[in-house]
């Protein structure tokens, strides 16, 4: 065999893998029905897909019906928001959609998120800004009501260019998020709940925390239970790639591996789809499942 040859099949072998392990849509904060991602990432030729809605499981079954159809490996998911010295999301992934425990949880999570609007509505009004809060739950529809919906709302009636300048100047502001708190899980809580469930509990993006020792923060969450981490993420750099598969490999755990696409109306700048090199398929969190 010429090195030529060699070097061509090794490229075969070598060829990464396409999937999204993390993706939201209308069901919370995403712009496209779960029916609809499922026929983008069957385009894209992805492998497979989880959907990962914020607080609920409303679009899995949606999501399961149509990946069925077209022969996608489908991952039940959610994205879990807690609260510990900051905001952090957790991510449950193979989870039982008829969890009655966990469907309850995401009941109650509705409803505070239902009362933040109050809140944020009211926020606004101390601003002189009118928010019709009716307007902005249209378009979250039944999905969970977020600060995205406000952004396109902000959009929409001329108060800010785009979104990224409502989430700048009002939505992701120290004080906005002190004014229109609402309760949310401990880590424990949610990695406890998505355990109950039968799924496996994945630590999201963790570049993106502004306060918390990510190295601490693990440490802490692999003594309740913690199963992975989200190394491969749209926007991590490669210094913090690096870093956080150094830390799944002293823990044992596995890897997310996501976009967090929501879509270009909601945001621009991120794709549907990730691709993985084949070495890192062992350490996939899919492989517990
Ligand atoms: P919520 O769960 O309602 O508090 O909204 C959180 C969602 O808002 C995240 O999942 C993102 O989609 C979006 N988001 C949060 N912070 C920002 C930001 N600074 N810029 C753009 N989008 C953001
Ligand atoms: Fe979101
Ligand atoms: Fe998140
Ligand atoms: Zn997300």
């Amino acid at each position: 065999m010429s090195q030529g040859n060699v070097r061509i099949n090794m490229e075969k072998i070598n060829k990464g893998i396409l999937l999204d392990l993390h993706v939201h849509s209308n069901a919370s904060d995403g712009q496209y029905t779960p029916s609809q991602l499922i026929e983008m990432a069957s385009s894209a030729g992805l492998e497979t897909l989880a959907i990962t809605d914020h607080d609920t499981m409303s679009g899995l079954d949606e999501g399961m019906k149509r990946a069925e159809a077209l022969g996608i490996c489908f991952i039940p998911g959610i994205e879990i928001s807690c609260q510990d010295k900051e905001e952090i999301h957790i991510l449950g992934y193979g989870i039982n959609r008829s969890s009655q425990e966990l469907y309850d949880a995401c009941n109650i999570w509705r409803l505070e998120r239902e009362n933040r609007g109050e809140s944020m509505k009211q926020y606004f009004e101390i601003l002189g800004i009118d928010i019709d809060l009716n307007k902005v739950k249209s378009y979250a529809g039944h999905g969970s009501l977020g600060r995205p919906h406000f952004a396109r709302y902000l959009v929409e009636h001329g108060i800010v260019e785009d979104s990224k300048a409502a989430f700048d100047m009002y939505l992701d502001t120290p004080e906005f998020i002190i004014a229109t708190d609402r309760e949310k899980p401990s880590p424990f809580t949610a990695i406890n709940l998505i355990h109950r469930a039968g799924g496996f509990a994945v630590l999201a993006h963790p570049g993106i925390y502004k306060n918390s020792d990510i190295g601490e923060l693990v440490g802490r969450l692999v003594e309740v239970g913690l199963d992975g981490i989200e190394c491969f993420y749209s926007r991590h750099t490669d210094t913090q790639k690096r870093q956080y598969i150094a830390l799944m490999e002293r823990y044992s755990l596995k890897t997310g591996c996501g976009s967090d696409y929501h879509g270009e109306a909601v945001k621009p700048n991120v794709r549907l789809g990730m691709e993985i090199d084949k070495i890192y398929r062992k350490d996939l969190i899919t492989t517990l499942l």
